[in-house]
């Protein structure tokens, strides 16, 4: 039986999402691309976000929205498309590509989860009210939570036949860590942030047994992003000014997700 590595990507219709499901692509993995709604994945195609290398390699992309946790978690099912070998709109568990797509010849498994989705806040914490305080920490953070166990139950069930240690890969922010300089507008946003760090951390020592490697990578500003645009030009400012050397580009960004992921999945402790 030949193996493939499938790769989950939140956030993935656009920005660094997008980059990171245009990098793993390329590199041949087949993946499973999420966007909040039935239009942004009608926006995720064949030759913009995803790329084909070789006649194994399969796509789909599902509709979630992550403010609707815990609501979503409780849907067996959601909206999606499956690329190949044409598109096709159905209905699709989170995971069930991986029997769907497997054959007597061909198995797929679930080789790494990027939690990519998510939003900032355009208010000073005193202004911002709890359903928008409530939408940021659901998509941020609370989703991610539901999602790393998800996949870690998957990830647990298919470890006889897998032959990679398969990863976790949560994208925070440099505004979620220590060394961050503090920006009023940013309160609950890097709260979220700091707190999927933690979150990641922890997490990785519960399940030290289980051989699945669990990080958060924390990027610096990407100037040219959707998420930068949607905030008041006096943040965006003071953010360009006090992250000017530390800016990057969602490509690098993207090509870093993939040095994590090959390292950590050739550091497999039993074969
Ligand atoms: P964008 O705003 O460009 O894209 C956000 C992505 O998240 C989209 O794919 C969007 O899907 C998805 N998303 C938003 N809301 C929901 C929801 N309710 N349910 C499901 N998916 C949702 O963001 P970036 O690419 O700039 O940022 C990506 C990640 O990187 C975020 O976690 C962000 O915090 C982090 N980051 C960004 C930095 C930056 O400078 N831009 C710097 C550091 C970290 P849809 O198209 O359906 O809305």
């Amino acid at each position: 039986t030949k193996l493939f590595p499938v790769a989950v990507v939140t956030g993935a219709s656009r920005g660094i999402g997008k980059a990171i499901l245009k990098k793993f692509s390329s590199e041949g993995l087949s993946c499973v691309a999420l966007a909040s709604s039935k239009q942004s994945i009608s926006n995720i195609k064949l030759g913009s976000h995803l790329h084909i290398l070789h006649e194994n390699q399969r796509h789909r992309s599902l509709a979630i929205d992550f403010s609707d946790w815990p609501r979503w978690t409780q849907s067996k099912k959601h909206y999606g498309i499956d690329y190949q070998p044409d598109c096709v709109a159905s209905e699709f568990g989170l995971f069930d590509m991986l029997r769907s797509w497997s054959s007597s010849e061909n198995k797929y498994y679930l080789a790494v989860l990027v939690n990519c989705a998510g939003i900032t806040q355009t208010t000073l914490s005193m202004r911002t009210d709890p359903i928008a305080m409530a939408r940021i920490m659901n998509v941020n953070l609370m989703s991610c939570v539901s999602l790393c166990n998800m996949a870690i139950k998957q990830m647990v069930r298919d470890r006889k036949f897998v032959p990679i240690k398969p990863s976790i890969i949560n994208i925070g922010s440099i505004l979620g860590t220590e060394s961050s300089p503090i920006m009023p507008g940013t309160s609950l946003y890097a709260a979220s942030k700091a707190a999927l760090n933690q979150y990641s951390k922890v997490l990785s020592k519960e399940i030290c047994g289980l051989d699945i490697a669990v990080e958060t990578v924390n990027p610096g500003l990407v100037p040219e992003s959707d998420m930068i645009k949607t905030l008041d030009t006096k943040i965006q400012d003071q953010l360009r000014h006090s992250m000017g050397p530390g800016t990057i580009s969602s490509d690098k960004i993207a090509s870093i997700i993939w040095d994590h992921y090959q390292i950590n999945s050739r550091s497999r402790d039993v074969f």
